[in-house]
């Protein structure tokens, strides 16, 4: 088999096998080939790998931190290095067209790793004086051993993403990916041991959402950071919280994007293609209730459905085609489904709508319009390339709208006028806003959403507070007093 990797888990710095385990096919979205055969993690399995980043961990967290951060930017230039490998890779363990792979998910976890190898040796605590010489110090210690438990839309993003502020902060990882992606966070943690890491200290095991469970409430565990839906970060959280654990929840959303009658039309239709249809529309940011000002509306759709017509969908390994399958055959009738409910909802289809015929899991670019409010394809997550454009007129009634829904996960406004534009993002109930532009997220910048789409923060100097605790140290200069 093409990927097949030497092991299905990587742990304690060597790959490891139990065939014990519940067989996972990884298949090539573009083709439905099965590319790689893995196995479940067993019980002993994940004991291992606990046991693993366990013992690592008291070492790792006594290095200095510009030791550790050396260690982080080196896997970073590895990374960068075989971008393109690990970006074939990717394409085959997501379908992701090449042309995106290439520039962000090696790249972005390259990104993670060298942006948090740099904050490493400036992680510090504080001196703080009290009164006649007392004084209080502050340490900034790391956590333990933490579990990251990723989406299948990002792989190496999201492996890099919750690894490199781990270990920045001296932390050591068990990562579970998703198991229609498991292939890539086996590479960040191969290239870890090869830019010097100890061992031990980056596990990732394989599984279903049980594996990911017999993590999450494993007493040895002080943290979990999950990227995934919110009915399993409501169960993640739950149980995270009965161990006390912290947490972080990048979950999902059903993001607005609002569009006014004097944005820049092109800027805006471009917004509305990166915010719906970059990786099939499997972007958990994504803006896929497009609300736009009665005004421009037909001028919108129509110039959004000239473009659309240009997409080139086929092979993702072809570096011109920018629209390819979507991640499984299950997620694709996910969003099939939710095409013939706008119909029985009375949405007009405005474009695409079908699957493609062929061994791939492809869908068309879909755009839905006249869509109102309560419709499912207006409330619910998709996570496909499936796109609701709704009607407003005024800017009171548009940002009441945007905010009637659980999630707030992201937000964008189009539009030239400036005032409006900050008063329209102070009033969006969401963590991550885009004004005029969608769908960004450096690392040097928090991510994260509000309401049911969140909680905590990835990336930014933010996320070493989600990955360490203080510890404060009261010092007396003076003799103790005591009443008795
Ligand atoms: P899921 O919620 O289905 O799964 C997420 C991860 O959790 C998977 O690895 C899954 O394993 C695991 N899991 C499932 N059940 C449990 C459990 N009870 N305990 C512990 N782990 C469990 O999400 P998807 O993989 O389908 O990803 C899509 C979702 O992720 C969307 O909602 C999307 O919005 C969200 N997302 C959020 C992002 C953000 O940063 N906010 C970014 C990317 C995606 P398995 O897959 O093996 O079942």
């Amino acid at each position: 088999m093409k990927f097949q990797p030497k092991a299905s888990h990587f742990i304690n710095g060597a790959y490891v096998e139990d065939t014990g385990g519940t067989p996972i096919d990884v298949i090539y979205p573009a083709t439905g080939e099965v590319i790689a055969r893995l196995h479940s993690a067993t019980p002993d399995i994940v004991d291992q790998a606990l046991t693993s980043a366990k013992s690592a961990q008291a070492e790792w967290a006594a290095m200095s931190g510009t030791e550790r951060g050396r260690i982080l930017r080196r896997a970073s230039d590895i990374m960068r290095d075989r971008n393109h490998e690990l970006s074939v890779l990717e394409t085959h363990d997501t379908g992701k067209p090449l042309q995106e792979t290439l520039v962000a998910d090696a790249t972005s976890g390259a990104d993670a790793l060298e942006y948090f190898g740099g904050l490493a040796a400036s992680l510090t605590g504080e001196h703080i004086p009290l009164g006649g010489g007392d004084f209080v110090y502050t340490i900034r210690e790391a956590l333990g051993v933490c579990v990251g438990i990723g989406a299948w839309n990002y792989p190496t993003q999201i492996a890099c993403w919750k690894g490199a502020p781990a270990l920045a902060c001296g932390n050591t990882m068990v990562f579970k990916p998703s198991e229609s992606t498991p292939l890539s966070a086996l590479k960040v943690a191969e290239i870890l041991i090869e830019a010097g890491a100890p061992k031990g200290i980056y596990n990732v095991i394989q599984g279903y959402g049980d594996v990911g469970a017999s993590l999450v409430t494993d007493p040895r565990v002080a943290k979990v950071s999950l990227t995934g839906s919110v009915p399993t970060g409501r169960k993640v959280y739950a149980a995270a919280a009965d161990g006390m654990k912290h947490v972080t929840m990048e979950l999902g959303g059903k993001s607005p994007m609002i569009v006014f009658d004097d944005a820049d039309i092109e800027n805006a239709v471009s917004g509305a293609i990166l915010g719906n249809f970059y990786s099939s529309g499997q972007v958990c940011s994504n803006g896929t209730r497009v609300f736009v000002q009665k005004g421009i509306k037909e001028a919108f759709l129509n110039r959004l459905s000239e473009r659309l017509a240009t997409a080139k969908i086929g092979d993702p390994l072809d570096e011109d085609v920018n629209f390819g399958p979507m991640v499984s055959e299950n997620q694709m009738n996910i969003a099939l489904s939710y095409v013939e409910k706008g119909m029985a909802e009375g949405a007009r289809l405005v474009f695409g709508g079908k699957r493609i015929e062929g061994d791939g899991f492809y869908m068309q670019p879909t755009v839905f319009a006249d869509v109102t409010d309560d419709m499912a394809i207006a409330r619910e997550e998709i996570f496909g390339p499936v796109m609701s454009v709704l009607d407003f007129d005024t800017e009171e009634e548009v940002i009441a709208r945007a905010n009637g829904t659980e999630f707030g996960l992201a937000a964008g406004v189009f539009t030239n006028d400036l005032t409006r534009a900050h008063r329209i993002v102070a009033g969006f109930e969401a963590g991550t806003c885009y004004i005029n532009t969608y769908n960004l997220a450096p690392v040097e910048a928090p991510f994260g959403g509000s309401k049911m789409s969140g909680v905590g923060r990835e990336n930014s100097k933010l996320a070493i507070n989600h990955f360490s605790e203080m510890k404060t140290v009261y010092v007396s200069m003076n003799d103790v007093e005591a009443p008795y």
